[in-house]
């Protein structure tokens, strides 16, 4: 059975949103929108989003590191989300194993919300129907479009080329690949709900600083005019895989 999926790279996110914008943009324009925005621009802004990048500083002081991660649903091949529905409107495809919800049938009661154990799912409070990343189902298969552009949004928008997409059963894919060579691994595996996205870890890096480059005046590393110690930069950052 293909399952299709995201692939995503934490060692080259930059935190930049584009992912998190281009998702709400093309969902609430297409058959899942329009998505909520109550409050977008007061002092406690609320809305729907499938998507999202949550940002940690990970580490201890001077050896941290700041680790943007995008989550949004991950298309678990054992979803919790799913039985719990009373309705039968949380279902899961058979031909390509994407998590779907049927807003007809959904009568906004939360059970899958709780069920999930990666809170991504969102009740769109205007219309009180729960939504969710849909791998962009409804581009993903459009001969409208060119063959190159058939990838959900958040793929076609991310400028460093963090995520990859496409079938995690095929061994010749090139989320396949990915995650094999480089270690991708599942969200919370003890849940036992067999995420089908997954993630690829931070790799160490070393930055070919020399000396004197941590006294010029454009660098922007240094603190107040204090030359910052090498400590603070070279071979400074911890793998973070998990
Ligand atoms: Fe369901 Fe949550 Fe898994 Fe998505 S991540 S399939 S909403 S349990
Ligand atoms: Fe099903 Fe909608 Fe209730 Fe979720 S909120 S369990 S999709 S009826």
């Amino acid at each position: 059975m293909t399952q299709l999926a995201l692939v995503i790279d934490l060692n080259v996110c930059v935190g930049c949103h584009a992912c998190v914008t281009s998702c709400k943009e093309w969902n609430t324009s297409g058959s899942a929108g329009p998505l909520a925005d109550l409050n977008p621009y007061g002092a406690d802004p609320t809305g729907t989003f499938f998507n999202r990048v949550q940002t940690f500083e990970v580490g201890t002081y001077p050896d941290t590191q700041t680790v943007h991660f995008p989550k949004s649903c991950l298309h678990c091949e054992d979803p919790p989300c799913v039985p719990v529905c009373p309705t039968g409107a949380s279902y899961k495809r058979a031909e390509d194993g994407i998590v779907l919800v049927d807003y007809d049938k959904c009568i906004g009661c939360k059970y899958c919300a709780w069920a999930c154990p990666y809170g991504v799912r969102e009740l769109d409070e205007k219309r009180q129907v729960m939504t969710k990343c849909t791998l962009c189902v409804d581009r993903i298969y459009d001969p409208a479009l060119a063959e190159r552009d058939r990838k959900p949004s958040c793929v076609l928008a991310c400028p460093t080329n963090a995520r990859l997409f496409g079938d995690v059963h095929d061994p010749e894919s090139i989320v396949s690949k990915a995650i094999r060579e480089r270690a991708g691994y599942t969200l919370m595996p003890e849940q036992a709900t067999r995420p089908a996205n997954r993630y690829l870890p931070r790799r160490k890096t070393e930055l070919p600083l020399h000396p004197d480059d941590l006294v010029r005046a454009e660098n922007p590393l240094r603190i107040d005019g204090a030359e910052p110690g090498p400590a603070f930069l070279v071979g400074a950052s911890e793998d973070f895989a998990t």
